[in-house]
């Protein structure tokens, strides 16, 4: 029979651990919570309490459920107070030593069944277990950060685990109101796991001076629809918390180099930089607790006090695709002049109907009313000829993504477009300046990466070369503004930011899957349901190609020759046997019905 849990223990009110408390008084269960020294008693009770009490100022608590909340949660310095619950949850800092001695001293104080748990992101459960007499109750019950707010949570168990502590803490999160998925005893679990290595390339973008903390962190949730950027998470995370974590991984987790925490991480904790609990890490805060991110001195000066230097009237864009399709659309809703080059008659007449089409769409969303459909179909000029390019102020090339081709539409843009003509190029993954050097005028040469649907996706990251002039750049910058996008710089590397940060992940999602150590359905639910990420893994790479996935990947391995990224055999494998998602109606998963 499974065991009633009515009391719970916390040890530790930190970060995860005030919020912990919170998720089990809201619950209706009795709460002891412990810490070192009365400061960090009277810390956690006021990070507690100013949680429940924005909650009732919010209207989603009443003053009453208030008051019970409190009276279920009782404070205490020192583990004596922990003898009688039924579980204890232990929040402290990420040290296996730490962890090992307040289990040894959790096993001397409390009942014989009660189930010891650690919220442990990345250390083995296994190794704090055997600190106590009982290692068959011990599990790591990893709660997401903010507890309160974030549906999942990771129940960890060992080898030595019993089935009904198992099962009696899935119970418990059930009780909760969380979604569990229960795992094996491996470094960062699921989520962690596929996160980690990600953050610690972020940070490593912006040690490198690849692109600004704010480009980063806005690529990331723009592109992607991610909750909050990299840099953003690592401050909510706290800097300390998240060395310790990258430092277990790359020990426990066969030393990936992409675990190594970047040397910044490291200064970072040493200068106090902890993130939002001592009020600064990559941004600065209004004071240490505070989510208000407030001006600094890496603050750049508003974009809009930047002067546009050219003067854009008449935009070209050459291609017929999907993307192309997207930007005639943005750039002649926008106010400019478009002159539309494809490849020959047939294919003008199918982009201008998809135009026609998507634009007639907008209309009946109520996004855009019949006037200014007419009077954005009225900027647009067809053509399919590269000549009728000869007086506009600025190309913009979306054709197929290889380098051969537009190399050979930039060398032949080059001899009709006049100087000074800033000249954009689309692509994804190819090196810009490759495409720049295919000209005489490689200063003029910008990459402006507009994700898809380009009339839908608010990011475009502009790409420079080291050949590329300041005023090309600020041009685009403010062709990007006009288009009431927003832009990010990034220099010419592949992937630029969103899919070199992106792909990667996916990528160790494939690895996962292909290990056992969960399924796909597992891994989706841990990224939406701990990270916020709107997709799972899973479903993106279905939604994005897979044979996309790996093209991409395949270039981030070759030009950044990073082990860890090397393509999944099982991505491979299943684009050779054409299971390339949801075009084929086949992927990760069956998409036929
Ligand atoms: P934190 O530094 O914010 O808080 C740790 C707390 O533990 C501090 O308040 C400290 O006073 C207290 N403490 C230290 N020694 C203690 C002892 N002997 N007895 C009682 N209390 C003690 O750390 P955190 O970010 O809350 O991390 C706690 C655990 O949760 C770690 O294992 C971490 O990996 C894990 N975790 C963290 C996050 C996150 O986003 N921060 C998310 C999930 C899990």
């Amino acid at each position: 029979m499974s065991r009633e849990i009515n009391t719970v223990g916390v040890v530790g009110l930190g970060t995860m651990g005030a919020g912990i408390v919170e998720v089990f008084a809201r619950s209706g269960i009795d709460v002891v919570a412990v810490e070192v020294t009365e400061e960090a008693v009277e810390r956690g009770q006021a990070t507690l309490v100013g949680s429940i009490d924005r909650a009732v100022a919010k209207g989603k608590l009443t003053p009453a459920a208030r008051d019970e909340i409190f009276a279920r949660v009782g404070f205490a310095v020192g583990f004596d107070a922990l003898h009688d619950v039924d579980l204890v949850i232990e929040a402290v800092p990420e040290q296996l030593p730490l962890k090992q001695r307040i289990f040894a001293e959790l096993d001397r104080v409390c009942k014989a069944d009660a189930i010891l748990a650690t919220n442990t992101s990345s250390l083995s459960v296994t190794e704090i277990s055997v600190a106590t007499s009982r290692p068959n109750q011990v599990i790591g019950v990893h709660f997401f950060n903010p507890a309160p707010v974030m549906k999942l949570v990771e129940i960890v168990r060992t080898v030595v685990t019993a089935p009904e502590v198992v099962a009696d803490v899935e119970a418990l999160c059930v009780r909760l109101g969380k979604t569990d998925v229960t795992i094996n005893d491996r470094a960062g679990f699921i989520a962690n796991a596929l996160l980690f290595g990600y953050l610690n390339q972020a940070v490593s973008m912006l040690e490198a001076r690849y692109a600004t903390r704010e480009d980063i962190d806005a690529a990331m949730r723009l592109g992607c629809g991610l909750p909050m950027g990299p840099l953003a998470l690592m401050d909510l995370i706290g800097i300390d918390t998240a060395y310790e974590i990258l430092d277990t991984m790359y020990r426990r987790g066969g030393r990936d180099r992409r675990h190594a925490p970047v040397p910044l991480i490291k200064q970072m904790v040493t200068a106090g930089l902890l993130g939002r609990k001592t009020g600064r890490g990559f941004y600065t805060y209004e004071g240490p607790g505070s989510p208000k991110v407030v001006a600094d001195e890496l603050t750049a000066p508003s974009a809009a006090a930047a002067p546009a230097s050219v003067q854009i009237g008449t935009i070209g864009v050459v291609g017929s695709g999907v993307m192309a399709r997207g930007i005639v659309e943005v750039v002649a809703r926008a106010g400019f002049d478009v002159v539309a080059v494809t490849r020959g008659e047939p294919k003008t007449t199918a982009l201008a109907e998809a135009v026609r089409g998507s634009l007639a769409k907008a209309v009946v969303k109520g996004k855009l009313t019949e006037d200014d459909q007419a009077a954005a179909l009225a900027r647009i000029t067809w053509s399919h000829r590269l000549e009728d390019l000869d007086d506009v102020d600025l190309v913009i090339e979306s054709v197929v993504e290889e380098l051969p081709v537009k190399k050979a539409v930039f060398a032949a843009l080059d001899e009709i477009c006049k100087p000074g003509v800033v000249l954009a190029t689309t692509t994804s993954s190819l090196p810009v300046i490759e495409i720049a050097m295919a000209t005489q005028r490689p200063a003029d040469v910008v990459g402006l990466h507009f994700f898809n649907p380009a009339p839908v996706m608010a990011l475009v990251e502009i790409v420079r070369t080291i050949r590329t002039a300041p005023e090309t750049t600020a041009a685009a910058d403010a062709l990007v503004t006009a288009l009431g996008k927003t832009g990010v710089h990034c220099a010419d590397r592949s992937g630029f930011i969103v899919n070199a940060l992106l792909f990667p992940y996916l990528n160790d999602a494939v690895r996962m899957l292909e290990a056992s150590y969960a399924s796909a359905d597992d891994i989706d639910y841990a990224m939406k349901l701990g990270c916020g990420y709107p997709m799972g893994p899973f479903e993106l790479l279905d939604t994005v190609g897979l044979d996309v996935a790996l093209a991409i990947q395949r270039e981030l391995y070759l030009e950044l020759r990073e082990p860890g990224f090397a393509p999944a055999p099982l991505l491979e494998h299943l684009v050779t046997a054409g299971y390339v998602g949801r075009k084929a109606g086949r992927g990760f998963r069956d998409h036929t019905h």
